[in-house]
């Protein structure tokens, strides 16, 4: 049975560098952010369950959801964000069944699903997804996390570090890893770290 393995980290840690890697070697990555689009695409029940809810005007005239709209919506009300909360886990959930399914049935070893917000979301359900079967967790100091997504995003590193505020802490993060791939230093070193997982494990 193929070993479905999360992989998490803080902004800017190197999540899609490394899934790009496993990819890159062949295995499957199932991307939870994509799949968290698909749940409100045009005319899925989680796009017109919050039109019901929030109201026409967060559907934009392509049909698609009008996300500036629903930050709106939830920021500053707790009872909107978790209803919204509820809505959307289960759907994100059975896409990526569904996905993990798919794969199963291609005999792989190993499934990897990126979640950036794997700890957080433990932390208030109080468990982890049954489908996980381990956690391997992207890490690098926090001045990195800073150098490299401002680099990227061209954000400043004060708006970085408002997201990395809100997200756990490094060691938080680290208590829950089954594994822990370092990303302080070459790209071609984390590598290095997955291939050597991945004859242990894949
Ligand atoms: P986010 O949570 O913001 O989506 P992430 O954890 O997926 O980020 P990446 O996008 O993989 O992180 O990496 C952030 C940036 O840092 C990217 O531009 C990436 O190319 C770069 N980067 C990743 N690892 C390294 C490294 N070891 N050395 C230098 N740059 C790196």
């Amino acid at each position: 049975m193929a070993k479905v393995i999360a992989i998490t980290g803080g902004i800017g840690s190197g999540k899609s560098t490394l899934t790009d890697f496993c990819e890159q070697l062949g295995y499957p990555v199932i991307d939870s952010d994509q799949l968290a689009r698909q749940a409100v695409a045009p005319n899925s029940t989680g796009l017109l369950q919050i039109i019901e809810h929030f109201g026409e005007e967060l559907r934009l005239s392509n049909g698609e959801l009008d996300r500036a709209k629903l930050r709106q919506q939830i920021f500053n009300n707790p009872q909107a964000k978790n209803w919204l909360e509820e809505l959307l886990h289960p759907i994100i959930r059975e896409l990526t069944l569904e996905q993990i399914g798919h794969f199963r049935k291609q005999q792989c070893h190993c499934i990897f699903v990126a979640i950036p917000l794997l700890i957080e979301g433990i932390d208030k359900t109080g468990s982890k997804p049954d489908f996980i079967d381990e956690i391997w967790v992207v890490d690098c100091p926090e001045s990195l996390q800073l150098e490299r997504a401002s680099q990227r995003d061209q954000y400043s590193k004060a708006e970085i570090k408002k997201i990395l505020d809100q997200q756990v802490d490094r060691q938080h993060r680290i208590a829950f890893a089954d594994q822990v791939l370092d990303n302080s230093a070459d790209p071609a070193l984390l590598k290095q770290q997955l291939i050597t997982l991945l004859a242990e494990y894949c």
